[in-house]
């Protein structure tokens, strides 16, 4: 009998249709279980397992009947606590829920690299109701502000001062009404990289390692381009991995792919988190390994126990930009996509945005306008210096000023 593995997620994006397409390529059959069937599309024609998220007992307990599984996959911020204790319960390779939960609050999170002698800024819980202009002055400053649970930077603000916490925190109870406190932690200063991985019996692979040449300075972190490999130097790039299998160790996550976020200024690599999950949405694209295959495709080999580790990116440097939404409004169009897909090293730009849609910046928003794509096989030489990477860095900064999106305000004009 073929290999079954069971797919958790919370929608039908892009990238379960990326993992239906690998596993068929690879001759593996997909169970897809998700909370949300009845308002989703079937991607497979097939039914989809519904199990509730909210109450995972009773919707672990109906899988049952689905199984036997030989592998476990979840997508998404949401499914992967869930998907910890469906592996749990069927004996599937996986990292414990107590691992998944702790990498999925960022107090949490805090508390396990502090205690494995990880750098960490000094942090602190302000609960909701507190007395905002006491907790700003006995605040150090400049400090970032941030939800326990929301992902995407969403909800994070940077304070310079006292007025400016005392206004982010407001605006942040919005973001997260159901929140009971907030953290509040040091600015850290710094270059931020982003590194992809799977975890296999408690040892980081690393499957790429991100520059993000933007910088990130606040008072909102949108994240714009990704692009690997790094440029950086082989001590710092070092320094980062071992960081991260510090930070992969002190959650205790054992099992399954890893998404790590990290900022490095001249003493220290400063690791922010390490999500139990691949890189979100349309972004695994800008990820080809070697025979062309897809982070998918390596996500359900590793799944099934079958042994990745040299499993290696293809030659030449890649990159994506995620299209940040320069302002509130409607979606109405975009011109210049023609001259843009033109420019040299672009490989693709796919619009994400429905033209109607109301799009929200950070701090509230959490989606983009679209993502560009870019990729590189040339060598730098002394005709042609530049480094394959810069050469896609460009790309995409030429490729996104070419683009032209219309977006009719949803402010009230002043008059
Ligand atoms: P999320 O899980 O929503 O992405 P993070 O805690 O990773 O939340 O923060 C999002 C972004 O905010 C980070 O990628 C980083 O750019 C910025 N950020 C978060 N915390 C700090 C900090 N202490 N110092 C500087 N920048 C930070």
């Amino acid at each position: 009998m073929g290999k079954r593995v069971l797919l958790i997620a919370a929608t039908t994006g892009y990238q379960v249709r990326e993992f239906s397409d690998a596993a068929k390529d690879i001759g593996v059959e997909l169970v897809f279980a998700t909370d949300r069937c009845h308002v989703l599309e079937n991607p497979w024609g097939d039914a989809a397992v519904p199990v509730r998220f909210e109450d995972p007992a009773a919707g672990i307990e109906s899988l049952v009947g689905f199984g036997p599984f030989d592998g476990i996959v979840a997508v998404g911020d949401g499914p992967s606590l869930i998907a910890a204790q469906i592996a749990e319960r069927f004996g599937l390779p996986f990292s414990s829920p107590d691992a998944v939960r702790a990498s999925k609050n960022k107090f949490l999170a805090r508390g396990r690299f502090r205690d494995a002698g990880l750098p960490v800024p000094n942090y602190w819980l302000v609960p909701i109701d507190s007395h905002l202009e006491e907790a700003a002055v006995l605040t150090r400053y400049p400090c970032v502000l941030k939800p326990l649970e929301l992902s995407a930077s969403r909800g994070v603000i940077r304070a310079n001062d006292a007025v400016e916490f005392v206004a982010a925190f407001e605006r942040i109870r919005k973001i997260a009404p159901r929140t009971d406190s907030l953290l509040v932690e040091d600015f850290i200063p710094g270059r931020e990289f982003a590194l992809e991985g799977l975890v296999t019996r408690g040892r980081l692979q690393t499957l790429a390692l991100f520059d993000k040449p933007d910088p990130l300075d606040g008072p909102f972190f949108e994240e714009t381009i990704y692009s690997t490999p790094s440029r950086e130097p082989a001590d710092v790039q070092e320094a980062i991995l071992a960081a991260a299998e510090r930070a992969v160790t002190a959650l205790g996550l054992t099992q399954g792919p890893v998404h790590a976020e990290m900022r490095v200024d001249d003493s220290n690599v400063w690791m922010l988190e390490v999500a139990a999950r691949p890189i979100g949405g349309l972004c695994s694209r800008v990820l080809r390994f070697d025979q062309k295959k897809s982070l998918e495709e390596v996500i359900l080999r590793h799944a099934l126990g079958e042994d990745v580790f040299d499993i290696r990116l293809s030659a030449g440097a890649h990159g994506v930009m995620m299209i940040p939404i320069p302002c509130a409004g409607t979606y109405t169009g975009v011109s210049g996509i023609e001259q843009a897909r033109a420019v040299p090293g672009i490989e693709a730009i796919v619009i994400t945005a429905k033209t109607g849609q109301t799009m929200l910046p950070l701090p509230e928003g959490a989606s983009y306008l679209g993502f560009i794509f870019a990729r590189s096989h040339l060598e730098g030489n002394q005709r042609y210096p530049k480094q394959p990477e810069v050469i896609v860095q460009d790309a995409l900064r030429v490729a996104h000023s070419t683009l032209k999106f219309h977006l009719s305000s949803v402010l009230p004009v002043v008059r």
